[in-house]
């Protein structure tokens, strides 16, 4: 048997998206700047896509803007409007997407500031009140982590920032097609997200720019997305991030109540293991991810490595490599204990029960 318990790292693409994406592949390869009948066709597939994102979401189609994913959409936003702040509030469990770049924000002169986190994973909101009310800054928080699934109050820290005359970007690419989203009620300023994390393709993706505000492209070479990221647009990659899209939000319902059935499944067969505990708010947060400290007699470097020769795909938090556990910038910010491994597991549409119960039980044959 085989569990693939790694959706946060990446999803199956489903069979609809993928389908949807193969006369793009083949007889409409046109491109879409070009202004015969091939390249038509092509931009009016791009600009049916780009209606259909924002119709879900709640924008209007001028404020979504196609990229390669939601590195180049994290990159894009938070140069430009960082720029224009002069100041970054963020936070040190953001995914590198985020702390890379503001990391080099820093060096350029930028005030980056980093909010302090408790042991859950939460940002300390009055402090950031504090700080944007003494002066209005760009702010980014993502909207849930990528490690342990916590889910910021994007509600309130939207209002917080337009009433502070501050920019709040979200990185949501964990919750995009997996937390109902109307953008029309919620003060997100700039959002990015991902494709391949909703069963969409990898190397696309989107940003959404609400329209009071404007960035400056960060990829630069053609007028493009009406000016905020040149190059030609992934025809095919985007009619499938869509196609997908529509999927996760059409059945967002029954999708939510069946995955969240296997995290509790998960966590219910798990939580007696004795000296196991959970990372983040597990019972509040995102209900695709599960985050565990292991006990300390059971950390081991092959860990992860074993688990896969089993047949179960799970992670050790963001980054990982030759199976080997490596510690999570996100964990050490919470105060988790380093010298206990920590394993990610999540989930997705496509996971059974049977497979939960493999995983659990190939995760204790390891353990004990
Ligand atoms: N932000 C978060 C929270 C992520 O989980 C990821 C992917 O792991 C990214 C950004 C990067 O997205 P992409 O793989 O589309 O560049």
């Amino acid at each position: 048997m085989q569990a693939y318990l790694d959706n946060a790292a990446t999803t199956q693409i489903a069979d609809e998206a993928f389908e949807s994406m193969k006369p793009f592949l083949t007889t409409n390869y046109g491109n879409p700047s070009s202004l015969h009948s091939h390249g038509r066709q092509a931009r009016a597939a791009i600009e049916l896509c780009r209606k259909s994102v924002a119709q879900l979401l709640g924008a209007s189609p001028k404020e979504i803007i196609f990229t390669s994913g939601g590195t180049e959409a994290n990159n894009t936003i938070l140069r430009s409007v960082a720029k224009k702040y002069g100041r970054l509030i963020t936070a040190k469990t953001e995914h590198h997407a985020v702390l890379e770049v503001a990391h080099k924000l820093s060096n350029e002169g930028i005030d980056v500031i980093y909010l302090d986190i408790d042991s859950l994973g939460y940002p300390d909101y009055d402090q950031l009140e504090t700080l944007i009310k003494k002066s209005p800054s760009a702010v980014s928080l993502m909207f849930a982590n990528n490690e342990t699934g916590t889910v910021v109050d994007v509600p309130m820290i939207g209002k917080l920032c337009s009433a502070n005359n501050s920019f709040f970007h979200t990185d949501a690419v964990q919750a995009i097609g997996h937390l109902p989203i109307n953008l029309s009620t919620l003060e997100i300023h700039g959002l990015s997200a991902s494709a391949h994390k909703f069963h969409g393709p990898k190397g696309t993706g989107f940003m959404y720019i609400n329209k009071q505000h404007r960035i400056r492209p960060f990829i630069l070479g053609g007028p493009q997305e009406n000016e905020s990221r040149a190059g030609t647009e992934n025809v095919a990659g985007i009619v499938g991030m869509v196609k997908a899209l529509e999927l996760s939000i059409d059945h967002l319902e029954q999708d939510i109540k069946y995955v969240k059935g296997l995290k509790e499944r998960f966590i219910e067969k798990i939580k007696s293991v004795e000296g196991l505990s959970f990372n983040g708010d597990h019972k509040n947060g995102l209900y695709t991810i599960v985050n565990i400290s292991i006990p300390k007699t059971s950390a081991n470097e092959l860990l992860l490595f074993n688990l896969d020769l089993k047949g179960v795909a799970a992670s050790g938090g963001s980054a990982c490599s030759a199976g080997a556990v490596q510690e999570s910038h996100v964990l050490k910010e919470m105060g988790v204990d380093p010298q206990r491994g920590a394993l990610r597991f999540s989930f997705s549409r496509y996971n059974t029960s049977d497979e939960i119960d493999f995983a659990i039980s190939s995760l204790r044959e390891l353990l004990d």
